[in-house]
């Protein structure tokens, strides 16, 4: 799918006169700052399959000794310290050079809005660590006020109002992404010129097929992961390289794009 300068007939990249990007964002963006992702090599469920019940729903809701897992893998996770890296800073970049950019993040850690990027423009697709939630009564308090029970002795922390169980403010399997939040990342999918997969499996839904919508409504997939997607095949780019360095290499392509813009005036 070339297409070509009206001007200068030179051949043009899928970055060229580009002004509206969405770059989807999962685990793999945040393994260079220390934290680990799920399916990966050293990933969490790779290392501990039986891991992965403790983000059920379900499982959480009815049994105390899940929920105490989780609790104890919080309390300790490297999330809390993590530091942005080079990737989560060209990003925060990049939404400085092209207006029309937007953050779709199946991540979290809140390391985009930590390296910079606008909090408005980060959609935090799956929640946030930031905050903690009652179930039943659905009051939402800092995560660090419930870390520091945790840390205090409180294997099971519960509602400080009515009594319910806590959880982080973060989807897990079983329950429903925010409609308001899903309903704009879709919008964004729908407008985007080009999407940046980037550090994602792109195996959870429907987070996933946002990349679908994308490619249907004309914009160019460019995705960055170690390991083979079901959406390569839909992509213009496909991008092995350490996302460490494949991020800041394609931020720059806008850049440079912007810069030749106000060259030729
Ligand atoms: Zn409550």
């Amino acid at each position: 799918m070339e297409r070509r300068s009206a001007l200068s007939g030179q051949a043009l990249t899928w970055a060229d006169g580009v002004t509206r990007v969405a770059v989807l964002t999962g685990a793999g963006i945040s393994t260079d700052s220390g934290i680990p992702d799920y399916r990966g090599p050293d990933g969490v469920w790779t290392r501990d399959p039986a891991k992965e019940r403790m983000f059920r729903i379900e499982t959480f809701r009815a049994d105390r000794g899940a929920r105490e897992q989780f609790w104890r893998t919080y309390a300790g996770h490297a999330a809390w310290s993590a530091q942005p890296n080079a990737a989560h800073r060209a990003l925060a970049d990049l939404e400085r050079r092209v207006g029309g950019m937007r953050i779709l993040t199946q991540n979290i850690d809140g390391l985009h809005q930590k390296a910079g990027s606008t909090p408005r423009k980060v959609l935090e697709l799956h929640g946030s660590m930031r905050e903690v939630v009652c179930v039943a009564c659905k009051r939402r308090t800092p995560s660090a006020d419930t870390i520091a029970r945790v840390n205090a002795g409180e294997t099971d922390p519960h509602c400080l109002s009515c009594g319910g169980i806590l959880k982080l403010a973060t989807v897990l399997f079983g329950e429903n992404l925010d409609p308001t939040t899903l309903a704009t990342a879709v919008k964004v999918a729908r407008s985007c010129q080009v999407m940046l997969a980037i550090g994602s499996s792109l195996q959870v839904e429907p987070v996933a097929s946002l990349c679908g919508l994308a490619v249907s409504a004309g914009a160019s997939l460019v995705v960055v992961n170690r390991d083979p997607t079901p959406y390569d095949e839909l992509a213009v780019e496909v991008v092995r390289e350490p996302i460490g360095t494949a991020v800041p290499r394609l931020a720059a392509m806008f850049a440079t794009t912007a810069r030749s813009a106000l060259a030729g005036g």
